[in-house]
């Protein structure tokens, strides 16, 4: 079988290892192992919420209303923008996929830092376009423009707060970028983080209505993270309307299902939630900080869920990932990034206890 060209360079988006594969390679009891490698909410699922799911499940065979009337009012609501800016994709994945889509082809390319979500890359080299990187992970105003007039880019890509490095953009550096860039070229705002980043520091809070006035923006969020839907696939964009209605041309019908669909129209409401994980991240985070300090490590301040860990050249982040796996610690690697790093999402109290007994014993 011959597969279109480009699949030749694309390599599979790796997720983080599951709980599963720990079990069966490691012989360790599911209970045992802590998995801080994907940036899930490590309080779970909002009680009210899980509540909403269990009382649809006797509605599986229904298709979900595909209009997600409830959802976009919720979104809607909670941003102060119209239903038709709003468009719902399985993850904020699906509205990059929709995005790439709708705008790329052989003879575009895109452009974004050196290190930021790994799916930029892949759902462009989908439609045989170009990548283009500038050289710092963090966004910077000069390097994004110099590569931009150079390249015209179809697409710019703004992580905010990033991933994996966990740095954030001020919303005065991003609006510069975004007011440099001429209209034909989309720049896409991914806030998968905000929710932690506005609550660390207001000058790095953006909200997708101050975006509304540009025709040429779209900001991407997500009910997997500060949420805690991450299992349910539940994402959106916000941009203008006539933006929208082309990317709803992309859209499979009733591309989210019934139950994820119900849970976040209650986990919109749910604002506490929201605010309750944040707090318990801001204070965990900080162990994370002095356990850095005490061992001589560096790390990017982080502004997300999760902290980046820089090491030494006398520490090797895939030998350290793979002692911590044996374990039954789950945190991600960067080597893949080209970085000697690792990212590990702050978890409970006790899931960050077992981390560092762990990590100790395996950095000594
Ligand atoms: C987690 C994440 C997303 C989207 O996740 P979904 O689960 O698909 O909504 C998007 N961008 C970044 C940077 C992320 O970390």
């Amino acid at each position: 079988m011959r597969f279109n060209k480009v699949l030749e360079n694309i390599q599979t988006y790796e997720a983080g290892k599951p709980i599963e594969l720990v079990v069966r390679e490691f012989g360790i009891a599911p209970e045992d192992v802590v998995k801080l490698a994907s940036n899930e909410n490590p309080i779970g699922t909002a009680p009210a919420v899980a509540e909403v799911i269990r009382s649809h499940a006797d509605k599986a065979h229904l298709y979900p209303d595909d209009s997600m009337f409830e959802l976009k009012a919720a979104l809607s609501e909670k941003y102060g923008v119209e239903d038709d800016n709003i468009i719902i994709g399985a993850g904020s994945d699906q509205v990059l996929e929709f995005i790439s889509r709708a705008l790329l082809n052989e003879t575009e390319s895109v452009l974004m830092s050196a290190v930021t979500f790994a799916m930029y890359e892949i759902y462009a080299k989908q439609m045989g376009a170009k990548i283009y990187r500038t050289a710092s992970y963090a966004h910077k105003y000069d390097e994004f423009m110099k590569a931009y007039r150079m390249y015209h880019p179809k697409i710019v890509y703004i992580c905010t707060p990033n991933n994996p490095t966990g740095d954030a953009t001020s919303k005065e550096e991003v609006l510069r970028i975004i007011e440099a860039v001429d209209t034909d070229t989309l720049v896409v705002v991914d806030g998968a983080y905000m929710e932690y980043a506005a609550a660390k520091d207001a000058r790095y809070a953006i909200t997708p209505k101050e975006l509304l006035c540009y025709e040429h923006v779209i900001y991407l969020g997500t009910f997997s993270k500060a949420y805690g839907l991450g299992g349910m696939r539940v994402g959106y964009g916000i941009a203008q309307s006539a933006l929208i209605k082309q990317l709803y041309k992309m859209r499979p019908p009733f591309n989210i299902t019934t139950l994820s669909l119900a849970a976040a129209i209650e986990a919109a409401k749910d604002t506490a939630f929201v605010e309750k994980s944040v707090a318990l991240h801001q204070d965990q985070i900080k162990r994370y900080e002095a356990f850095a300090k005490e061992h001589g490590l560096r790390y990017i301040e982080s502004y997300t869920n999760f902290i980046t860990y820089l090491f030494p050249e006398t520490l090797d982040s895939t030998e350290i990932s793979d002692g911590l796996l044996k374990r039954g610690v789950i945190i991600r690697n960067l080597a893949s990034y080209g970085m000697n790093a690792i990212r590990i999402t702050v978890g409970t109290a006790a899931q960050n206890d077992t981390f560092f007994k762990h990590f100790a014993e395996v950095i000594a």
